[in-house]
């Protein structure tokens, strides 16, 4: 493409992916939405037939990580979304534990477990990232469960808590971030691949939500968990080098502890951010869109309610609001798939505004929808119980207007 060309259309092959996925969100998704929401547990069938046609495979989403525009995950993401939130959890949740062995990984480690954590359409599986801890949430340098070398027998022996684990306990392959050396802060800190059926992992407590109910989310218990030296993502060489940075630094006083190596769990983050904006944009949109054909045909005052300027307005700013935020997202995803470094925050911006837009178009479709709105007969309250994680998981809007007011002024705001 010429430098003065400029275009935001998808070409034809995206418009065909594009198209297939929504068509499984609108017929296989959006069908079974509510029944698993009441249910409160992983719709594995649904999962299964995701992974029938293809949809949920390594394979499908290595296509789309590595379409060139990068606008090919976030496109998948938000026709997903717009399926359903708790269902596309599920579905997606996979992917988290996915990229944390791809950002972190080598190419052996990528080959062995990535397939392992999808399993095949005749036995899926699902894969768990484990990083946040009781008392190490936003701030994941407080992280405590460890991670001990046993040189005579070239194994890493794990204990500790992790928490609010999407597939947590569940998963076939576990991906678990733990401290190595406690000095370094969140630079001491490194992930780990723990096998299928190793003993010493268990699920604790199965967290009750108030939304995507249709996807798991459990605390992860580790006791002794024994796992092979290959088990560290990056190798040991690698993290020996990386320690040995971080402590040089620090004791030179310098940018060790909070500077800029990035660490295992932020490189996974950073790398999602734009995606889960986009999953924002989905439920955003199927709002939007609910709400849209309620108001043209609820007849209040002998005329359909978007007649009213209060009404039509409001659907006016929602879909301003769910347009700019997919071009938040797009621009980040471009971005990252061109090379670009996230300079002014890029990433975490597109999620910021993507989860907030969420959770307002969400709120303002219910008000649209009246009582009807209100109740489960409708998707909109479900949509909007969903939308609101989208400000919690992933870094919470409060944290993302942290990294994005630091990386603009390079001042270390608290
Ligand atoms: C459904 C669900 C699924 C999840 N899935 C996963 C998963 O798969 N893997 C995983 O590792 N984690 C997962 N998480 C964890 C999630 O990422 C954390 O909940 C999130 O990072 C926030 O941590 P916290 O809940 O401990 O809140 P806290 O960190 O305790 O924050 C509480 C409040 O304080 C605010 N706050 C904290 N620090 C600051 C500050 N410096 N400045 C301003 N405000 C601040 C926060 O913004 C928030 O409003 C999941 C969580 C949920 C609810």
């Amino acid at each position: 493409m010429a430098d003065t060309e400029f275009a935001l259309d998808l070409n034809d092959d995206q418009k065909e992916v594009r198209d297939w996925i929504h068509g499984f969100a609108a017929d296989v998704m959006r069908p079974a939405a509510a029944e698993w929401d009441e249910r409160e547990e992983t719709p594995w069938p649904i999962i299964q037939e995701a992974a029938k046609i293809g949809l949920y495979s390594l394979d499908f989403y290595a296509q789309q990580f590595f379409d060139p525009t990068g606008l090919g995950i976030p496109m998948a993401m938000e026709e997903l979304f717009w399926g359903d939130a708790g269902i596309g959890l599920s579905i997606v949740g996979t992917g988290l534990a996915a990229v944390g062995v791809l950002a972190n990984g080598t190419e052996e480690q990528i080959g062995t477990w990535v397939p392992q954590m999808y399993g095949d359409a005749s036995d899926v599986k699902v894969a768990a990232f484990c990083s946040s801890e009781p008392d190490a949430g936003s701030d994941v340098s407080a992280m405590r469960t460890r991670a001990v070398y046993d040189e005579a027998k070239d194994e890493w022996v794990l204990n500790g808590t992790k928490t609010w684990a999407t597939n947590g306990g569940i998963a076939n392959v576990h991906v678990v971030v733990a401290v190595v050396d406690s000095e370094l802060g969140s630079k001491g800190h490194a992930s780990f691949i723990v096998p299928p059926n190793t003993p010493g992992l268990s699920q604790g407590q199965k967290f009750k939500k108030h939304g995507i109910r249709a996807s798991h989310t459990a605390e992860v218990v580790l006791e002794d968990v024994r796992v092979p030296g290959h088990c560290l993502l990056g190798g040991k060489e690698k993290l020996d080098e990386r320690l040995a940075r971080a402590r040089e630094r620090a004791e030179a006083g310098g940018v060790g502890v909070q500077g800029r190596v990035k660490n295992a769990a932020m490189a996974t983050f950073e790398a999602s951010r734009p995606a889960v904006g986009a999953q924002a944009v989905g439920i955003a949109r199927a709002a939007y869109e609910t709400a849209l054909e309620y108001a043209k045909t609820r007849v209040q005052f002998g005329r359909p309610i978007i007649d009213n300027q209060g009404v039509a307005f409001q659907l006016a700013d929602m879909r301003t609001r769910v347009d700019a935020a997919r071009l938040l997202v797009w621009r980040a995803s471009w971005m990252a798939a061109a090379g670009r470094r996230f300079d002014s925050a890029e990433g975490s911006m597109s999620k910021l505004f993507a989860g907030e837009t969420a959770k307002s178009v969400t709120a303002q479709a219910m008000q649209i929808l009246g009582g009807n709105g209100y109740t489960r007969e409708y998707p909109v309250e479900r949509m909007h119980r969903d939308a609101a994680i989208y400000t919690i998981f992933e870094g919470t809007s409060e944290i993302q207007r942290l990294v994005i007011a630091r990386t603009l002024s390079g001042v270390p705001i608290r």
